[in-house]
């Protein structure tokens, strides 16, 4: 009797799980890459716009220009896709006007006081582009060249591997800095970027991409829950250049340990939101080791979408789309106003080369610079 109970149950069981196969094929969306053309860039260039669909039926957009992730479509709590960063339908859109959306940052993210830094006693002259600061790499940076694109696919990811060589002077910086980004996409609903490059003479490095995130797909995004494992952050100046502190995050509006909604204290009478018009501030991450941590989650309470940031950097720039002001209409006439959008742009601390007791950005001739970051997605 006991051994027919078994028999039935392990036969059961069998049919059970041949049911849950059968269901899962029917849901299956293979993995794919498509290419289309995207426009020509001014110089009469032509770029496309490649797609990539993972088999949970996530969707990722990247354009070779500007290396730009376009969009990102990833499931709500109920199932329903919605695209999850801003940008533009076009790229005419990205060349006429854009606050960097989804782009490659480069050849250093962030500010570069005055615009100048010394290597080896010579002093280095970059644009001034932001105020009397140096931002996001210049006039032309890797935001806004053509890169190379090779299509990769393995068993269980797609994605793009980018290269770019950055020539001795561009914008300024010393060396010819040769540059891969791979992005790749893969079935846990993670974009995963890593960068490297490798110079033929000392330089400053400091790559990141610029995605605007807005995990309900549209409104402010002041309601979305924030966690930055970060005991310190760094102060800035009315120029956000920092003052060299690693202030502590406790007690102040910068403290997002516990989860904490972006709009709960951003208007509050705070030196520092007020010289960022909101937060725009580099978090020094905590982390025991150069690996690769879970540094940020975010959470939107409408549609129950989540949002990790595991990287290999020491910080983060979590920067509240301040500047962002209804003056840009995106992708399907979505008008971008005040705070449509946040950047968790994982870095090293804004103008380390004039700071010398911030973990080192130089890259010399033989070394390899490697940075790997994961935005994943999931729904709670
Ligand atoms: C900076 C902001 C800047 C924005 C440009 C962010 O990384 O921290 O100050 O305005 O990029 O869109």
């Amino acid at each position: 009797m006991y051994v027919l109970n078994n028999v039935k149950l392990i036969i059961m069981f069998g049919i059970m799980i041949l049911f849950l196969f059968s269901c899962k094929k029917e849901v299956h969306v293979n993995m794919s890459i498509k290419k289309q053309p995207f426009g020509k860039t001014e110089e009469g260039v032509l770029v496309n716009l490649y797609t990539f669909t993972n088999e949970k039926g996530m969707e990722v957009k990247i354009t070779n220009y500007g290396g730009i992730v376009v969009s990102i479509r990833v499931p709500d709590r109920d199932g329903k896709l919605g695209d999850v960063v801003l940008g533009y339908d076009s790229l005419d859109g990205y060349l006429e006007k854009s606050p960097y959306f989804g782009a490659l940052i480069g050849r250093y993210g962030n500010r570069i006081a005055y615009g100048k830094f010394t290597l080896d006693g010579i002093e280095y002259s970059l644009a001034q582009n932001n105020g009397e600061n140096h931002l996001h790499g210049g006039l032309k940076g890797y935001d806004k060249v053509v890169w190379q694109a090779e299509e990769v696919k393995s068993g269980s990811t797609v994605g793009l591997k980018l290269n770019y060589l950055s020539n001795d002077g561009e914008e300024g910086y010393p060396g010819n800095l040769d540059i891969t980004v791979k992005y790749t996409l893969t079935n846990n609903n993670e974009l995963k970027i890593d960068y490297s490059a490798t110079t033929d003479k000392k330089t400053v490095i400091n790559l990141t991409n610029h995605s605007y995130f807005n995990l309900a797909g549209m409104g402010n995004i002041l309601n979305h829950k924030l966690i930055i494992n970060a005991d310190r952050f760094n102060p800035v100046d009315k120029g956000l250049i920092p003052t060299g502190e690693l202030k502590k995050v406790k007690g102040t509006p910068m403290d997002f340990t516990q989860p904490t909604a972006i709009g709960a204290r951003i208007n509050e009478d705070d030196e520092q939101l007020v010289f960022g018009g909101g937060y725009d501030h580099n978090w020094v991450l905590n982390r025991s080791d150069e690996t690769i941590n879970l540094v940020a989650k975010v959470y939107e309470p409408t549609t129950g979408r989540i949002m990790e940031v595991l990287t290999t950097e020491p910080g983060l720039q979590f920067y509240s789309g301040n500047f962002l002001d209804g003056t840009i209409t995106g992708k399907g006439n979505t008008v971008y106003e005040h705070r449509n959008g946040f950047c968790l742009e994982t870095q090293h601390f804004p103008d380390s080369p004039n700071q010398s007791d911030f973990p080192s950005v130089l890259l010399n001739p033989g070394e390899q610079y490697i940075h790997k970051t994961i935005y994943k997605f999931s729904t709670e």
